[in-house]
This record gives structure tokens, sequence and C-alpha cells, in this order.
């Protein structure tokens, strides 16, 4: 099964491998895409090949949700975080799953997971939107990405 991101096609079976060593970190199957976060990183249920140091130093708290950092187990960058606690569960927001940056993880065709979606471009950050009228389940799924979609999110910017 394949989808489409940008102007790539992906095979949902397919490895996310960390982006400067190349070690396999999860599989497309696992990548939540969600419109709202694509910026600043994508939601995953499960990686591997990592590290999540099981110490308070490497944890933090950010608007009363626990994030702990997530390293890449061959080459030790922060590739995203594990949430902890989550003060207020959403569709996406879930203990136990995965928050990775979308710059350090790509796909076997050495695209990352933000160049992908973004073209490379240093795009504005997509701002605060209601979360239920662009919720998307699954791998299959269009990715709101033209200029029509990129106009609509700065009307929601407040
Ligand atoms: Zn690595």
């Amino acid at each position: 099964m394949s989808f489409i991101i940008g102007n790539h096609l992906i095979n949902v079976r397919g490895c996310i491998l960390c982006c400067f060593c190349e070690t396999r970190v999860s599989f497309i199957e696992h990548y939540l895409p969600n419109a709202q976060d694509l910026v600043y990183g994508g939601y995953f249920n499960k990686v591997f090949h990592v590290v999540v140091p099981n110490n308070v130093n490497y944890r933090r708290v950010v608007d009363g949700n626990t994030l702990a950092n997530v390293y890449c187990i061959n080459c030790r960058i922060l590739l995203g975080w594990e949430l902890i606690a989550v003060a207020q569960p959403s569709q996406y927001y879930v203990v136990g799953r995965f928050f990775m940056r979308l710059k350090q993880i790509m796909y076997l065709s050495g695209v990352t997971l933000h160049d992908s979606l973004f073209g490379g471009a240093n795009e504005q950050a997509p701002n605060e939107q209601d979360g239920g009228a662009i919720d998307q389940v699954g791998g299959v799924n269009e990715q709101n990405h033209d200029e029509d979609g990129r106009a609509s999110m700065k009307q929601w910017k407040m």
C-alpha cells in the first residue's frame, strides 16, 4: 500500500531512518500524520533503536505535559520525545506515543519527513487550529499542502 505526500510516493511498509546515521527508528505505518503539528514534528505510535533515558534530567514539563527525550541509539542525536504524562489527552496526544522531529528522520529515499512535506522550503509554522475539522486517521490520507491549505491556516492565526 502506498500513498503520496508532496511529490513523494510513500510505501507504508517502508522504514523511517535517523537522518544522521541511517539507523532504522520506525516504520511509516507507525506514523500518524497530523496537519496541525507537521512543522514541529510528527506523532508515532512506535519507535525503536532509540534511547529514552530514565532520568528526570532528560525530561521536561511543557504545559503540564511530561516529555522524555528520545535519542538515536547509534548517533545519540535528539530525535524527539516520548509523551510520559499528558494533561489533556487528544486524538494524537496520548501517553506512550512519540513526537518525533521531522527534520531528524527520513525515508529510505534520503528525504527527511519534513522536506517531503514542505519541499525543503522554510515554511511558516501552522497555527492553532480546531482539531476536529482536520483530524485524519490512518496512513492513507491527503495532506492539505497546497497554497489554499496554507492560506486557510493563516486565517486561524490569533
Ligand atoms: Zn542516528
